[in-house]
Parts: structure tokens; sequence; C-alpha cells
């Protein structure tokens, strides 16, 4: 099988013992508002969705305002800049589930022109002075690809910007 890939075969208390590796391709369609999000991220612009009736601003977008069922459609760019509203610090390191080293921290960021946090890395700073209301911008990758991770972390506002 092209999927599967047997790395061992042994006999345990009397059973035969296959041990293997199994191939899973998937595509995965991220979704049309996701997917918008995505596009902008490529040319460093953090896009998000206005609801017409409500007038929340949801980032990232969704298809679906939160707060009174509408259908999103208006797409609005956003700060690169924010508010930090809170935060976890991570100390151990697992590589399969972070994407970066430990210590760091995870937050969720409020966008100026947003209504609703973004959650993402925290870098850049001393994690015993992180606190809720301070102000972090984004850092976007040089190269950026269109997923999440184009913006590589938030970090204090006003330091050296687009490096990184
Ligand atoms: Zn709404």
């Amino acid at each position: 099988m092209d999927n599967e890939t047997i790395l061992e075969v042994r006999e345990k208390d009397g059973l035969l013992v296959h041990q293997g590796v199994i191939r899973v391709p998937y595509t995965w369609a991220a979704g049309e508002a996701a997917s918008q999000f995505y596009a902008g991220l490529a040319r460093k612009v953090i896009y998000g969705i206005r609801c017409t009736h409500c007038d929340m601003v949801f980032v990232p977008p969704k298809k679906t305002c939160h707060q009174c069922f509408a259908e999103l459609g208006e797409w609005v760019k956003v700060s690169s800049r924010g508010v930090l509203e809170t935060f976890t610090v991570v100390h151990y390191s697992e590589p399969e589930l972070h994407p970066v080293q430990a210590p760091f921290a995870y937050g969720i960021i409020k966008l100026d022109g947003a209504s609703t946090g973004m959650a993402h890395i925290i870098q850049g700073v001393d994690l015993d002075r992180l606190q809720a209301g301070m102000s972090l911008e984004a850092v976007f990758k040089e190269q950026p690809e269109g997923n999440y991770l184009d913006i590589t972390c938030f970090r204090p506002a006003g330091e050296a910007k687009g490096h990184g």
C-alpha cells in the first residue's frame, strides 16, 4: 500500500504485531471568509469583516455575525496594531503543538478597528512585564505565504517594524 509503511512486524504475547505509519493525504478548503483573510495576510494587510446590521467588525473574519446572526460580507482593513486583552505564558516547548520555542505567550489581541480579538503569539517582550491593555503590533514574515503564521508574532508597538 502506498499510504502505509510497515516499520516492524514482531510477535508479542503470542500475537503478531505490525507497527507502521499510515499516511493520510487530505485537502482542506479554508472557506470563503478565511480565504480572503489569508489572501490579505499574504499582502501584509489584515482584513476584518463588518456586520452591516450591528456594526461589529470580526477579526479573524467569520461568515455569520455572532451578535445578530446576519450574514457578513463587508470587508474592512484594520490596523496591524492593537491592544492585548488577555494572555497566558507558555514555559514548555512542544514543537508539534507550538510554532515557537518556549518561553513565549499566547494572547488575545484586539486590533484597532476590530470589535473582536485574535489569538496569536507574543514575543519580543519581557514576559514578566506583559499586561492586559498594552499596545502590540503584528510582525509579518518577510515572504508571506497566505496563512495565519504570515504574522509571526505580536510585540510591543513602537519598536522596529517589518523584520522578523
Ligand atoms: Zn451583527
